[in-house]
């Protein structure tokens, strides 16, 4: 190696260092990796990361994964809107129970709530909704045990076709875990 190789080797050692060192810190503060656009909050009241499971990869059932978070959270608790937009539908399904599909307002998203235990009052398909705004109750209806009631809260990339019930699915564990700190 010549005299004039060694710092420009040296420089690049350090750059690549700064950078693994970059992505590390944003992979263990839970930030990188999602180039989610949108700025959400927890949309159970008063819960933070430590009530929620990474369980998106888990199966349910014979050959269904998961596909969503589960928000631990006592019976009652207030379900508030993950983002602005508007209430898509109301859907009563077998395992999700009473539910919610919200749509964020540039409709590339629709966001899913699941095991409700009743709406909140005035909501209803339509109705505008602001990031925070309470929309529901946690419950524990459809599949979801009795005795553990959750919100199954789910982000799915809308086709171009803006269905509710067709989307592709995306994992809201990181993308909450960077919303932490934006708690109302
Ligand atoms: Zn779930």
């Amino acid at each position: 190696m010549s005299r004039f190789q060694r710092p420009i080797m040296l420089a690049i050692l350090v750059l690549t260092g700064i950078a693994l060192s970059e992505i590390a810190f944003s992979v263990w503060s839970g930030r990188a990796l999602t180039n989610f656009p949108r700025h959400l909050v927890m949309p159970v009241r008063g819960a933070s990361i430590s009530n929620m499971r990474d369980t998106f990869d888990e199966t349910r059932g014979t050959n269904r994964k998961h596909e969503a978070t589960d928000i631990l959270a006592p019976r009652g608790t207030p379900v508030v809107a993950a983002d602005d937009g508007v209430i898509k539908k109301l859907f009563l399904s077998k395992p999700g129970g009473l539910t919610i599909y919200q749509f964020d307002p540039t409709e590339q998203y629709a966001y899913y709530y699941a095991h409700l235990d009743r709406y909140a009052e005035g909501i209803h398909e339509g109705t505008k909704v602001h990031r925070g705004d309470v929309i529901a109750y946690v419950g524990s209806t459809g599949n979801a045990s009795p005795n553990e009631p959750h919100l199954h809260f789910g982000i799915f990339v809308l086709g171009p076709e803006k269905r509710w019930w067709e989307g592709t699915p995306i994992n809201p564990y990181p993308i909450l875990m960077s919303s932490e700190n934006v708690k109302l």
